[in-house]
């Protein structure tokens, strides 16, 4: 299979055995890079490195690499001699990755995980773009900083939720609420991240500044209406037959609501939300944002965003 709008053959997703034989291949000259993942098949992120590649006038390729978790060992070091300039990593390495950096941005450490690596000569430096990047995708969605709401966090225990928390943290958000079905992975992020919530500048209000709470209704009751922005960072939503992230009728219209689901565009928890008079995005712009910043970071030059969406909305 060839990858649709290339020069090259390249098929569409490649595995161990295609670096091993690297030097054999035909490819275009300029940066190598690639999202490493497994399943890696569905990822859009060559949909927009790759018009950023040719709008930038870099040349090059970015590619989808299936790794499974034994092939990492072999794989890095493959990819260093091989000349490639970086990487992003997805599920299930975004960890693992973490722990084989030789360097890491603070946003990288906090979050224990990694998207972006620049291989730079005999070192691996990484980075996390999706704290950053969904940063970026609210203030675009509705002109506002995480820096000034209030922010509910839906899903909060699991990889995306946890970015999403760090970033709220080191942005030293008004209140952070974490929600999470499994409440302990919550209870102990919060533990986590309460030294930046403690700031002797700030007049305690009535509320706790930071809280954990279970993912039920009557919790989500007690707190909504205590926040501005409601961040869905669980995996509901992909299927029409899901479950409510939130009941409707705590939706209130001065709700911000970020849905990091993109596909279906229009979840049920956005057109609810909507429905109710609160604005809304899904997380289209995470992803365009989280790749932006792992442009940058590859090539310390801004990225061509246009491009970049354009691929996207391809
Ligand atoms: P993950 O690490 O597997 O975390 C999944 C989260 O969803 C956990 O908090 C989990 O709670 C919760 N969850 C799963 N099923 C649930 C259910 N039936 N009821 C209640 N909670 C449930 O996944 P992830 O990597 O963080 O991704 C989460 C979502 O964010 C996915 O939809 C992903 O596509 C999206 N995402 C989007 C972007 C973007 O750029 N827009 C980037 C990253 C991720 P427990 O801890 O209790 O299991």
């Amino acid at each position: 299979m060839t990858e649709p709008g290339t020069m090259d053959d390249a098929p569409a997703v490649l595995a161990l055995a295609d670096l091993r034989q690297w030097s054999e291949r035909p490819r275009v000259a300029g940066p190598q890079l690639a999202v490493i993942g497994n399943p890696v098949a569905h990822s859009r992120s060559p949909q927009m490195h790759n018009p950023a590649l040719v709008a930038a006038g870099l040349g090059g390729r970015y590619h989808r690499l299936h790794l499974r978790d034994q092939d990492l060992d072999e794989a890095i070091p493959l990819m260093r001699a091989a000349g490639f300039h970086g990487f992003n990593v997805t599920i299930p390495h975004k960890t693992a990755i973490h722990d084989r950096v030789d360097e890491m941005s603070e946003t990288a450490r906090r979050i224990g995980a990694v998207n972006t690596v620049l291989i730079d000569g005999d070192r691996l430096v990484g980075h996390n773009t999706d704290a950053p990047g969904l940063r970026q995708a609210v203030r675009e969605a509705f002109s506002m900083d995480l820096a000034d709401l209030r922010v509910m966090i839906i899903g909060a225990g699991g990889g995306a939720g946890r970015a999403a928390a760090v970033q709220c943290a080191l942005d030293r958000c008004e209140r952070l609420v974490l929600v999470n079905r499994t409440v302990d992975k919550a209870a102990e992020l919060l533990k986590e991240l309460r030294d930046r919530f403690e700031d002797e500048h700030r007049l305690a209000g009535p509320r706790d500044r930071i809280v954990a709470l279970p993912w039920t209704e009557k919790d989500l009751e007690r707190e909504s209406g205590e926040v501005d922005l409601i961040i869905n960072a669980t995996s509901l939503g992909m299927k029409a037959s899901d479950p409510e992230v939130v009941p409707r009728s705590l939706i209130r219209p001065h709700h911000l609501v970020y849905d990091m689901v993109y596909s279906p565009p229009r979840t049920r928890l956005i057109a609810e939300a909507e429905g109710e008079g609160a604005r809304a995005s899904n997380g289209l712009g995470m992803l365009l944002w989280q790749g932006a910043l792992a442009f940058e970071f590859w090539f310390n030059r801004e990225a061509p965003v246009a491009a970049m969406r354009a691929g996207l909305m391809a």
